[in-house]
């Protein structure tokens, strides 16, 4: 049995950040538009100032790039602090603790580090991660068609993705593109500049959440430098595979998050609403349901602890953080959702963010690879060759 008692440490550190969370960052949305997706400038320069005193600018960065260097448990109990307001899933704390999110850059080549990473920790520059196509997303392996042919020095591009989010106010992608044979081995990672010639991006789709809108990409013939490929060729589907796999830890862990803070709302609102002559709270159907609500938080607490322990262990983690993911977001969404029911009308009014946290937690169920990719994930590794009568390239 694993203890996830936070270590002294790691207690100081949530602490500080749930005191910025709560003090600095869950007064000011009282001001904001429900969907905003930033700051004010003279707020938001203020607050960067606050996380760098707090010694936590660039927090999910490893030390080597200038982060603080922190272990992946202690970026998922911040994580879990970090996402507790009304814009936490998709707008952490709107952006001011910083970070690349894009881990895929943190062991490419000094050059690429130079060129893309340190101006994206600097807050120059912004990336995006181009995986999806209109082929589908959830089997990228036989689904990427957008094809990278070697010429000379350079890679041309030609293709479409789809659901790339951020691409309309990015700088660059990280792109992956076939370059060789069907599967997973004919994939490679590029970095491609969005004012590149033939880089388009035809559209923006409209969905449920509001802020960081996906997009359509197009790309026609666009010329891309030997030096901007980020994996070996062949190897973008292993290099995004196990990015993707330590990327839904953090993902999860907000959801946790949310669904706790939702669960602490309905939980103070059932005490002081009154139906039927006495508080919500003396009702049984509504003390069920947020039993139901502590069952799914530590359930998803647990998974996505263990996931993080296993990955700082250096111990294969992919089945631990597929059952994080699915059971942070599957969780979750319940969690909000019976949040939403106890609040009754205001459960669905933008004066609280439930409703913001309602449409974007259905989202986490599709994002980073939806519920059923990741059972199969799991399902895979629990019943190995069996599980499937093709293992080709999925
Ligand atoms: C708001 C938003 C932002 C996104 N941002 C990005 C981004 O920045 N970059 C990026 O590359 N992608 C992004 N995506 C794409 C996302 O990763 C894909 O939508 C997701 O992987 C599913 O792919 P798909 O939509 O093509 O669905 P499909 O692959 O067509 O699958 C459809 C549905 O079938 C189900 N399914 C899949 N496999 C199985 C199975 N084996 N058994 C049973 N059911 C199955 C799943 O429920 C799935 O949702 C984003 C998506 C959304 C909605």
């Amino acid at each position: 049995m694993i203890d996830f008692t936070p270590t002294p440490e790691q207690a100081m550190l949530v602490e500080m950040v749930r005191r910025f969370v709560q003090e600095e960052i869950v007064p000011i949305e009282h001001e904001l538009d429900p969907d905003a997706g930033r700051l004010p400038p003279e707020k938001d320069k203020e607050l960067r100032a606050k996380v760098a005193q707090m010694g936590l600018t660039n927090w999910d960065a490893p030390a080597e790039v200038g982060g603080p260097g922190l272990d992946v448990v202690t970026q998922t109990l911040l994580a879990m602090e970090m996402s507790q307001h009304r814009a936490g899933l998709y707008t952490t704390c709107y952006g001011v603790f910083g970070g690349a999110g894009l881990a895929h850059l943190y062991e490419a080549s000094d050059y690429l580090k130079e060129r893309y990473l340190y101006p994206t920790l600097r807050g120059e520059m912004v990336g995006c991660f181009a995986l999806s196509e209109p082929s589908g997303g959830s089997d990228p392996a036989r689904a990427v068609q957008t094809r990278a042919v070697r010429d000379g020095e350079d890679w041309v591009i030609n293709g479409s993705k789809l659901w790339i989010s951020e691409a309309a106010n990015a700088d660059y992608a990280i792109l992956i593109a076939r370059t060789g044979d069907e599967g997973r081995d004919g994939l490679t990672a590029f970095v491609v500049e969005t004012a590149a010639a033939g880089f388009t991006v035809r559209r923006e789709v409209p969905v449920l959440r509001k802020v960081h809108k996906p997009t359509e990409l197009t790309f026609d013939d666009v010329r891309v430098p030997d030096r901007n490929r980020v994996s070996p060729e062949g190897a973008g589907f292993r290099m995004a595979a196990e990015r993707l796999a330590m990327r839904r830890i953090p993902y999860a862990a907000e959801c946790v998050g949310t669904a706790t803070a939702a669960h602490r709302m309905a939980t103070e609102y059932a005490k002081i609403r009154e139906v039927f002559g006495k508080p919500l709270a003396q009702q049984q159907g509504i003390q069920w349901m947020l039993v139901d609500n502590e069952i799914d938080i530590r359930t998803a607490r647990m998974f996505v602890l263990d996931a993080a322990v296993k990955a700082d262990r250096g111990e294969p983690f992919r089945t631990e953080a597929a059952l994080a993911k699915l059971a942070a977001s599957e969780g979750g969404f319940r969690v909000v959702d019976r949040c939403v029911q106890i609040h009754g009308g205001l459960g669905v009014a933008a004066d609280l963010p439930l409703e913001r946290w309602f449409r974007e937690m259905r989202i986490r169920r599709i994002g980073e690879g939806p519920t059923e990719v990741q059972r199969m994930l799991i399902a895979r590794d629990l019943l190995g060759k069996h599980a499937s009568a093709s293992r080709r390239s999925a």
